[in-house]
C-alpha cells in the first residue's frame, strides 16, 4: 500500500497544475529548520517546473539558516506587510506547511483566513486544522520536509528535484530528528535520506552550516543558563530553564540563539522531561521535549495555549516568567504517573 493516499497526492498535482496565477509557500512563524527547507524546498522545485513561486514568512528566522537556497527571495511579512499582501493577490494558490492551525501563523493569519484562492496543507502535526481545500497531513513521518519529499515523488515534479532542493529537504530532516536522534522509528526517513545522499547533498557541509555557526554570546549564555538558570526536579524526572529578557540583553540574543537549550538536559540521567522557557515583552515563549511516551504537546495544549508533537512541543504563556515557572511546578504533581511511565 501506498503510504500516502493517491487521491490526495493526484488532488496537490491537480491544483498546482491548474493554479494560473503564482504560488505562494507559507511556513509558521519564527519557522524552524524543518518549515524553511520544506517550503524553500518545494519553492525550488516549482520554480524548476516552471511556475511563478514566493515565499511569503510570517516573521524572520534564525541566521544559521540564511545560507539556504531562495533565502534571498523570501518575503518577510512582519518587515514587508505590503509586499506579501501584493505576493497574495497576485496568486492563486497558496501551500501551508509544517503547521496545523491558523493561529501557528500569529499576526499574518487574517491575510490566510481570508485568501480567496485555492490552499494547500502540508504538515506532520497531529489534529490538523480544516482550514485549506485539500489537508496532506501525516504524523508518521519525521518532517515536513520528508513528507513533501514523499509526495513530490510520486509526482511528475519529482524530475524537478535538483540538488539545492534536495539540501532544503535534507536541512528539515536533520533538523527536525535533532540529526537523527528522535522522530526516527520509521525507516522511511532514512530511505528519502538515502536518496537525497544519491542527489548529491553535503551532508557534512550542510550539518555543519546549521550546527557550527553559533556566536560566542550564544555559547557563553547557554554556560550561564545551565549554570545559573536551571532546574532539576529528580522526584519528576523533569528539569526546567529560563532565560530573562535581561540575559538575553546581557548575551546579546539573537533570534535563534536558544535553539537546542530545551533538549540539554534531556541528557541528564533520569530526566524524560524538559521545558524552556524564553521571556517576551509581551508574553513567555515555552518550549517543551520529552523521551519515550510522555505526550509533552498535552501539557502544552492544556497549560500554554500551544501544541506539537508528542516529544516536541511548545506554546505562549500569557502573563510573567514566575508565573509561568510557577505554573509548571503545580502542574509536575498531575503528570507524575504519565512521566513515570516514560522510564526504562
Ligand atoms: P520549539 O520548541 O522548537 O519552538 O517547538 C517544537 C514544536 O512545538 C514545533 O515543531 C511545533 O510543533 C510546536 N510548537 C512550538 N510552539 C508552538 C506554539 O506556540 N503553538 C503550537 N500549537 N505549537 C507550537
Ligand atoms: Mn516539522
Amino acid at each position: 500500500m501506498e503510504r500516502i493516499d493517491i487521491e490526495l497526492i493526484r488532488n496537490f498535482e491537480s491544483l498546482i497544475a491548474n493554479s494560473s496565477k503564482s504560488i505562494v509557500v507559507i511556513p509558521h512563524t519564527n519557522p524552524d529548520g524543518d518549515a524553511m527547507g520544506s517550503v524553500l524546498g518545494l519553492w525550488r522545485v516549482l520554480k524548476n517546473a516552471g511556475f511563478k513561486v514566493k515565499v511569503v514568512s510570517p516573521t524572520k528566522y534564525p541566521e544559521f539558516y540564511h545560507w539556504m537556497d531562495g533565502h534571498d527571495e523570501v518575503i518577510i511579512f512582519s518587515h514587508h506587510p505590503k509586499q506579501s499582501a501584493r505576493a497574495l493577490e497576485e496568486s492563486n494558490l497558496i501551500i501551508c506547511m509544517d503547521f496545523n492551525q491558523l493561529s501557528r501563523l500569529g499576526e499574518m493569519r487574517p491575510l490566510i483566513e481570508n485568501y480567496p484562492g485555492k490552499k494547500i496543507l502540508v504538515d506532520h502535526h497531529p489534529y490538523p486544522g480544516n482550514f485549506t481545500d485539500l489537508i496532506i497531513s501525516d504524523i508518521t513521518f519525521s518532517s515536513t520536509a520528508e513528507l513533501i519529499f514523499s509526495v513530490l515523488q510520486s509526482t511528475s515534479l519529482a524530475q524537478f528535484i535538483d540538488r539545492d532542493a534536495a539540501t532544503s529537504f535534507f536541512t528539515g530532516i536533520m533538523t527536525d530528528t535533532g540529526s537523527f536522534d528522535f522522530n526516527v522509528s520509521n525507516p522511511n526517513t532514512f530511505e528519502v535520506v538515502a536518496q537525497l545522499t544519491r542527489m548529491g547533498i553535503d551532508q557534512l557541509d550542510i550539518h555543519s552550516k546549521v550546527y557550527d555557526n553559533y556566536s560566542a554570546d550564544r555559547m557563553r549564555l547557554m554556560g550561564f543558563c545551565l549554570s545559573n538558570r536551571m532546574t532539576v526536579y529528580p522526584e519528576y524526572h523533569a528539569a526546567s530553564m529560563y532565560i530573562t529578557l535581561e540575559d538575553q540583553k546581557a548575551f546579546n540574543f539573537k533570534t535563534g540563539d536558544n535553539e537546542g537549550f530545551v533538549n540539554m538536559p534531556l541528557s541528564i540521567k533520569g530526566v524524560v522531561f524538559s521545558v524552556l522557557f524564553t521571556e517576551k515583552e509581551k508574553y513567555v515563549k515555552v518550549s517543551f521535549r520529552s523521551k519515550g511516551e510522555f505526550a509533552v504537546n498535552e501539557v502544552s495544549e492544556k497549560y500554554f495555549n500551544g501544541g506539537g508533537h508528542r516529544n516536541a512541543a511548545g506554546g505562549e504563556f500569557y502573563a510573567s516568567l514566575p508565573e509561568a515557572l510557577d505554573q509548571f511546578e503545580k502542574l509536575l504533581p498531575e503528570f507524575e504517573d504519565r512521566i513515570k511511565k516514560s522510564i526504562k
